[in-house]
């Protein structure tokens, strides 16, 4: 049986809420929340999967692949800026 990318996923033994910080974007107390989960992104092995995943899945919230796709407050689809800055990680450039 083949792996699955998400097998290798640095967050499978993270809490999930550490994904998606509460309050909104310009909230301190979140972007030091988000800062924790990009902590964790960023070395993770199957960075470029995910990416592409949440590209797929038209992913809007929560901190995936590094990438803040903003709070639950915002767009309820991936906005153009936050497709591009996955595309890249997707595409390893970022
Ligand atoms: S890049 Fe981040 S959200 Fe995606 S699988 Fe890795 S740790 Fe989880």
């Amino acid at each position: 049986m083949s792996e699955h990318w998400g097998d290798k996923a640095a967050c499978r033994s993270i809490y999930p809420e550490t994904f998606f910080p509460p309050g909104r974007v310009d909230s301190v107390n979140r972007q030091k929340q988000v800062q924790v989960a990009v902590a964790v992104c960023t070395p993770c092995k199957v960075r470029r999967e995910c990416a592409d995943d949440a590209i797929r899945r038209n992913a809007a919230h929560g901190v995936v692949a590094g990438v803040d796709l903003g709070d639950n407050s915002s767009s309820h689809s991936l906005t153009p800026e936050c497709e591009r800055a996955l595309r890249a990680v997707a595409d390893g450039v970022a």
